[in-house]
């Protein structure tokens, strides 16, 4: 149903909905709905990411947290992604800035934000398809997908295209640092869970859980960040700086 890529260069198409999502937990319908009329966004032709516009978010906000779980092994294909050379997170500019405004305002509660992931190659989107086609690859299965058979992810949870690979989508968690140290937020479900009770509004959690839950959600919304309702982590900015463009450039030590 998302069936849409080729190569790089090439013409995609890609839903609103699917601009929103990582790994796309449901809105099957939604999606199959609205591909129909979505745009078509342009693979830049950038190779580095200067030229992109791409920012490492350290530079901003030395001190924020991450956890890049595509660049390990600790994802839901159980080995490093194709297109992360390092743990590292880099957003446009102006998504960065908006982001760092988060953290200070994080910070000053008490708080730091975890990143997940943040800008993701086109090429690392293409390497979960193909992941997803691979039945015989269940190595991860336990921890990110315990509940669902595999031959659902592809199609219905893991789309072709990501607004992750437009630079203005982050998966984060917050930090609790009240304490002397800093430790995550029960936040009822682990990242990139296939489960519906990783939707952000999920019944199926607790109290203290969906107040975490929402204690993120606005902290995010008051810098422009809107949620994707199917994964309390994911987040993107809007508007988005360039809605028509993704970027294919390997997530690296490097900057420029
Ligand atoms: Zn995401």
């Amino acid at each position: 149903m998302h069936t849409t890529t080729g190569g790089t260069g090439q013409a995609w198409r890609e839903s609103d909905n699917a601009r929103r999502r990582c790994v796309c937990l449901a809105g099957v319908l939604l999606l199959s709905i609205s591909v129909a009329t979505a745009a078509a966004p342009k693979v830049s032709v950038a190779t580095t990411p200067a030229q992109a516009g791409l920012v490492d978010i350290q530079t901003l906000v030395p001190d924020i947290a991450l956890d890049i779980r595509y660049a390990g092994h600790d994802n839901f294909t159980g080995r490093p992604v194709p297109g992360y050379e390092a743990p590292k997170c880099y957003l446009l500019a102006a998504v960065a800035q908006a982001l760092a405004r988060v953290q200070q305002a994080m910070h000053a509660e008490g708080y730091r934000l975890q990143l997940f992931d943040c800008y993701r190659p086109v090429r690392s989107v293409q390497a979960f398809v193909a992941w997803a086609a691979d039945l015989d690859d269940q190595v991860a299965k336990n921890r990110y997908y315990p509940h669902l058979d595999k031959r659902v992810l592809l199609g219905d949870y893991i789309a072709e295209t990501s607004g992750h690979s437009r630079g203005a989508t982050v998966d984060l968690t917050l930090l609790d640092c009240r304490i002397g140290r800093c430790e995550p937020l029960d936040m009822g479900t682990g990242f990139d869970f296939f489960d519906p009770s990783a939707h952000t509004d999920a019944r199926r959690i607790s109290v203290a859980q969906r107040a975490h839950r929402q204690r993120l959600l606005k902290a995010m919304a008051e810098q422009g960040f809107v949620n994707y309702p199917l994964e309390w982590w994911h987040y993107t900015f809007q508007p988005e700086p360039t809605p028509d463009t993704a970027y294919d450039v390997p997530v690296r030590g490097e900057s420029s």
